[in-house]
């Protein structure tokens, strides 16, 4: 049992810290943050240095990198930025992940190689207003006629839309079938016509934008899927390891931020005459901190190892995804309360973890179906 990430993997995560505290500093995220900005400055940077092909297969222009390689990246990205960590995620993981595996020699041979140069970008559409957390019971309709694929309905929450190129669209295919094998993954180009694109507005996250998407009659050819027809539901279920793995990674890493930034805010602001590190009380909650982030990096580093070496890890990786979470949001609730009144001020940083924390408590299965997915494994 190895708790170290190797060597080439610490070589990597120094390097990606020089290239973000020069080309993303604070001043930057802050600025993203404040103005809802998408990073493309930054992601044409990450595009030149080659780290958009980290998750991208070698001979489809990329890294190769493993799914521990990619742990260590998300960590270190979402340190400094957990938005662009998060953006990195929607609009080049998933896709890579669902290409990779269910895409056609074509469609890898085309679109791989564009989405590690970041010529274009993914987003990934699932949800819709009336199906979030039992997504399968989505209702976009999607008919085939002819040689053209029609599609009608609504998206809700979709992540980075109105800067993608094409989105992953979950349809269903099959009304007949039973609900999760009459789903298919569409490639949508975002310029066909009859699709609307609409920003949402929201609490945190800034920098990636929300959108709710209305397909009018978009007619698509009928090749314009990933994987084949009505196997989208069951795709999805088998990257899923995967995806927490990489969410757990951002969890982690804006996490730790928390701590450093309260851990130099308590050194520096005095009461009573002394830090406020050096009362017990303090430390107390700085102590929890720091154990409950080290629990949650060995929670994702296990599942991570796992991914890698094949071995199925529905639970364990849940588990991270569910612990890191958490973690994430008791550290900017902690990190808030250490600051008192200067933590609820925009000049500080924590205010934009309290707000962004949220999130991972939702986005890759809310708290109550991550603990449904857990108890699941340890009843059957
Ligand atoms: C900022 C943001 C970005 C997102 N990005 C994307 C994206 O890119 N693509 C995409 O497809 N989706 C995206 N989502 C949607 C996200 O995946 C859903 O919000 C999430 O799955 C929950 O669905 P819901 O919001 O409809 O809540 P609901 O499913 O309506 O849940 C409401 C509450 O009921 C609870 N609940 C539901 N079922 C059960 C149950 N069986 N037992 C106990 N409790 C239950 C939930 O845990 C929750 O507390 C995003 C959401 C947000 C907020």
């Amino acid at each position: 049992m190895d708790f170290e990430i190797n060597d080439q993997q610490k070589l990597m995560r120094d390097s990606l810290r020089a290239f973000l505290k020069k080309e993303c500093p604070i001043e930057y995220v802050r600025d993203c943050d404040d103005n809802e900005r998408f990073p493309f400055e930054l992601y044409e940077k990450l595009a030149a240095e080659g780290w958009l092909g980290l998750p991208i297969p070698e001979e489809y222009g990329g890294m190769g990198g493993t799914c521990t390689d990619l742990a260590v990246f998300l960590e270190e990205f979402a340190a400094h930025f957990e938005a662009g960590a998060n953006i990195f995620y929607t609009t080049i993981v998933i896709a890579t992940d669902a290409i990779t595996h269910f895409g056609t020699e074509e469609q890898k041979r085309d679109l791989l190689p564009k989405l590690a140069r970041g010529e274009i970008r993914f987003a990934f559409s699932l949800s819709e207003p009336n199906s979030g957390s039992d997504a399968a019971s989505l209702r976009t309709r999607a008919v085939l006629e002819g040689d053209e694929w029609v599609i009608n309905g609504q998206k809700m929450f979709c992540s980075c839309a109105q800067e993608a190129d094409y989105i992953l669209l979950m349809a269903r295919s099959d009304v007949e079938a039973p609900k999760h094998k009459g789903i298919t993954m569409f490639l949508l180009d975002t310029r066909t016509p009859g699709v609307e694109i609409r920003k949402l507005r929201k609490l945190g996250l800034k920098p990636m934008d929300l959108n709710e998407i209305f397909l009018n009659d978009v007619r698509l050819p009928k090749d314009a899927i990933i994987g084949a027809v009505n196997t989208g539901w069951m795709n999805a279920l088998k990257t899923l390891d995967y995806e927490r793995c990489c969410l757990s990674a951002v969890n982690v890493g804006a996490a730790q931020s928390c701590l450093d930034k309260v851990v130099a805010y308590t050194n520096e602001r005095e009461q009573f005459g002394q830090k406020i590190s050096s009362f017990q009380l303090t430390r107390a909650k700085l102590a929890d901190m720091d154990m409950e982030i080290e629990a949650a990096r060995l929670l994702l580093y296990r599942s991570a190892n796992l991914v890698d070496r094949g071995i199925p890890n529905n639970k364990e990786s849940a588990i991270a995804n569910l612990y890191s979470s958490e973690t994430y949001v008791r550290a900017a609730l902690n990190g808030m309360r250490m600051m008192g009144g200067w933590g609820y001020l925009m000049e500080f940083d924590m205010q934009r973890h309290f707000r962004d924390s949220k999130l991972a408590e939702i986005g890759g299965g809310t708290s109550e179906i991550l603990r449904i997915i857990i108890s699941r494994e340890i009843t059957k």
